[in-house]
């Protein structure tokens, strides 16, 4: 039996740990060829090696236009093709109420975390109009749900589910799909940090274990086993949804 994406290419954005690297594997292990983009390069390089069949590691700064642009060039130039582009690289600091954030650090998140979209979008276009591609966007429960002391990152968050529904409408004609995941919390480098700055690091694993209500806080193969299907033919009737994979941590009323 075919797998869920043989044969494709898929340009991943920060696969260089967390749910990138987890993702990457799942998309290797189901046929797929990985270009890994990721600031750290010498971490993209890790990955590529963990994978089944190999793909492609590339440094790239995914909130820089001429980082992206020459990323795609270096996919393109390797596979002569691309059928998925998924945003995933992200940054989460500060962990600050909105007055308290520092300008660099808006600024930082919202290149980082939103303007990547834009700048992939612009440069894979052409590339994923010609396989009927598609673009999945990791966004996060917050961005739907808000959260406390962390709101130039929800901003991003949000603004990226409106973005990714936009960019369904947008794309549809050409059958782009575009689709955005919503992960509440996953065991990575980035949660972990995330959970030293708050106020009782020590009670924050039972937290996060109890915000989900399917019992505790999942690692990244959760996220990847779901992106592989909207990324798969088998999701071909998909588009503008945003996905929770959250084990219902939105659901219900919180005191
Ligand atoms: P992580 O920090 O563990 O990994 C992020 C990866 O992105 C790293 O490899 C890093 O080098 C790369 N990266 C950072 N800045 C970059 C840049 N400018 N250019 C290219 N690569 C860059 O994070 P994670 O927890 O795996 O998060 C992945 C995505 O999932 C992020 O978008 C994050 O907002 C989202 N998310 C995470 C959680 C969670 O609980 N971990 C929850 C919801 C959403």
């Amino acid at each position: 039996m075919s797998k869920l994406l043989q044969d494709k290419v898929i340009f991943l954005t920060g696969g260089g740990q967390g749910i990138g690297r987890e993702c990457a594997l799942a998309y290797a292990r189901e046929g797929a060829q990985v270009v890994v983009a990721d600031l750290d390069g010498a971490a993209a390089d890790e990955t590529i090696a963990l994978l089944d069949g190999g793909g492609l590691a590339v440094e790239c700064d995914v909130g820089d236009n001429a980082s992206v642009e020459e990323a795609v060039h270096q996919a393109l130039n390797h596979y002569a093709r691309l059928d998925a582009v998924h945003n995933n690289a992200g940054i989460a600091n500060p962990s600050l109420p909105l007055h308290e954030t520092s300008e660099i650090e808006w600024d930082d998140l919202h290149r980082v975390n939103l303007k990547s979209v834009y700048l992939t979008t612009r440069h894979a276009i052409a590339a994923l109009q010609a396989t009927k591609g598609c673009i999945l966007n990791t966004a996060s429960m917050v961005g739907q749900i808000g959260q406390r002391n962390h709101a130039a990152y929800v901003s991003t968050k949000g603004a990226m589910i409106a973005l990714t529904k936009a960019m369904a409408l947008d794309y549809a004609d050409a059958g782009i799909r575009v689709n955005a995941i919503c992960p509440a919390g996953v065991w990575t480098p980035m949660l972990r940090e995330w959970a030293q700055e708050q106020p009782n690091p020590a009670g924050i694993e039972q937290y996060l274990d109890q915000i989900h209500p399917l019992g505790s806080c999942p690692e990244g193969d959760v996220i990847a086993d779901a992106a592989a299907f909207l990324l798969s033919d088998r999701a071909r009737f998909i588009t503008g949804s945003i996905l929770p994979v959250s084990g219902g941590a939105e659901l219900g009323y919180r005191r």
